[in-house]
């Protein structure tokens, strides 16, 4: 299919979805939200802070690479690192000294929602979706003011053993601090000294402070989980994301297991009150391989229906199931990554029994899809091009207020480089006799063993943000999908 028949398409899948949307009754979703404290730092603000701090210390940490944040030594070094390379780097810490220092010494220029579960419940929000039930086990005043206003957004308390479903700003536990993440970010081009070393800044990026307090659990009040079936009527889908905050081992003694077990349960309950729920986990980076590992096998396999993850994401999945080549391959700069891409979520798809693998990349997405999957293609079609125009939109606009406001993002064009890349792996899907050349410039093709959706996708070249829109795009192709479903 020519480029500017895969605008029309996204153009006719926009109003199809648009129109189907209402039909979806609602959506559960939980975990992670937290408040992101945003701040762009200059040159001035590094030399202050180091002088704060002792010189060879912050050149030691530097050279040992610290994997959590204790002090502001380390905070420093991860900095000083993660400016010298250019590159995106997140970094927890498991007390809230590091907040606290950075508020008296550096302070941020603004703050937003932050975390998957939280921003993917504002985006359905904005989208229309008639209730979004949003659950975030830390719920603190100050993080519930970071949802949208909407009546539409409820979360779920229990009164009196009785389920009720109130706007964060009325379910809040007063008792609770605030999560608040640090996005620090930095331009190309910063010129640092730190001692005799100097350096200039390669490239824009981010360092991230996750604050992992010890008070944070992916967990659920035994009455809420006992009342969870009763939320059949309100909800067709649940997105899940946040399990990357279990750790392996808590102060009182209790482990990953049963964090693990606790997780499993929820969805079963959710399934329990309505059997054709369907279950997304949105994936990310999760440096704990025995994490990463529990969660893929005994969370998404054989529980889930969907999972949504980019494409660093998929080599990370697929090095600790066993397929520690095909992640190389994945995550190489040869051409063939995109072959590997695609073979790699077509692993993921058999060996953790799901339904549907969305990978999003810069320039295309591509879905695996299981044989028995209710939605015809062309539905799953529709669904990723909505996904595609969602992301061209919050990427112009940085934020969507309304489904109308994603008309923008139809007049962005679909991205020549992606549908380039997307070649490769035509050729090789014909070569393999996997499928026609005609089928796969139509973006729809089936095989013995699965199904698979490839479409090229809108890019802006100059966005005016970029976090969340990952998020933006499951959540966006999942309601997508539901709607289409029914
Ligand atoms: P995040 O977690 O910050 O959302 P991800 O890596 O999960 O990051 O998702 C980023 C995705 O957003 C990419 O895979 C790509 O599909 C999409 N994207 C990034 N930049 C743009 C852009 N400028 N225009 C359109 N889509 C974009």
């Amino acid at each position: 299919m020519e480029l500017e028949l895969w605008e029309k398409a996204h153009a006719e899948a926009f109003l199809n979805i648009k129109e189907s949307l209402p039909k979806v009754r609602g959506m559960f979703v939980a975990y992670n939200s937290n408040i992101d404290a945003i701040k762009h730092i200059t040159e001035g603000d590094i030399a202050k802070l180091i002088k704060l701090v002792d010189l060879n210390e912050i050149q030691q940490k530097v050279a040992s690479y610290p994997r959590e944040i204790q002090t502001p030594v380390d905070f420093l070094a991860r900095l000083i690192i993660a400016m010298r390379d250019g590159k995106a780097a997140e970094v927890p810490t498991y007390t809230s000294d590091i907040h606290e220092w950075l508020m008296d010494n550096l302070v941020f220029d603004k703050a937003r929602m932050g975390g998957q579960a939280g921003i993917i419940s504002n985006h359905l929000v904005h989208l229309g979706i008639r209730k979004v039930i949003t659950y975030v086990p830390w719920l603190s005043s100050e993080q519930a003011e970071y949802f949208s206003k909407s009546k539409n957004l409820v979360h779920p308390v229990i009164k009196d053993d009785v389920l009720l479903l109130k706007h964060p700003t009325e379910a809040y536990n007063p008792k609770f601090k605030p999560r608040v993440n640090w996005i620090i970010e930095f331009s190309k081009g910063m010129k640092v000294k730190y001692g005799c070393e100097q350096f200039e800044v390669p490239r824009d990026n981010r360092l991230i402070i996750s604050s992992r307090p010890p008070w944070i659990r992916i967990d659920m009040p035994r009455k809420l989980y006992d009342q969870l079936p009763k939320l059949q009527e309100d909800v067709d889908g649940a997105i899940l994301a946040g399990y990357q905050m279990i750790r392996e081992n808590y102060e009182d003694g209790t482990t990953y297991h049963e964090y693990i077990g606790r997780a499993v349960n929820v969805i079963e309950r959710l399934k329990e009150g309505n059997s054709d729920i369907r279950i997304h986990v949105e994936f990310t980076s999760i440096s704990n391989k025995v994490i990463r590992k529990a969660i893929l096998k005994d969370i998404v396999c054989r529980h889930v229906h969907s999972l949504g993850l980019d494409t660093v994401e998929v080599a990370n999945a697929l090095n600790v199931i066993g397929f520690e080549e095909l992640a190389y391959s994945v995550i190489d700069k040869d051409e063939k990554a995109i072959v590997a891409l695609y073979e790699g979520a077509v692993r993921l798809l058999h060996e953790l029994k799901l339904e549907r693998v969305h990978v999003h990349s810069l320039g295309f997405y591509i879905c695996v899809i299981s044989k028995d999957h209710p939605l015809g293609l062309e539905g799953h079609k529709k669904a990723l091009l909505f996904a595609s125009t969602l992301a061209a939109t919050q990427a112009s606009l940085g934020d969507i207020h309304s489904i109308d406001d994603v008309a923008k993002g139809l007049e962005v064009p679909v991205s020549r480089k992606g549908y380039e890349e997307l070649e490769i792996l035509g050729k090789y899907l014909v070569r393999r006799d996997i499928c026609s050349m005609e089928e796969f410039e139509d973006g729809c093709i089936s095989t013995p063993t699965h199904d698979v959706v490839i479409i090229p996708t809108k890019i802006v070249d100059d966005p005016v943000a970029t976090v969340g829109i990952g998020d933006a795009i499951s959540a966006g192709a999942f309601v997508a999908m539901l709607a289409e479903m029914k």
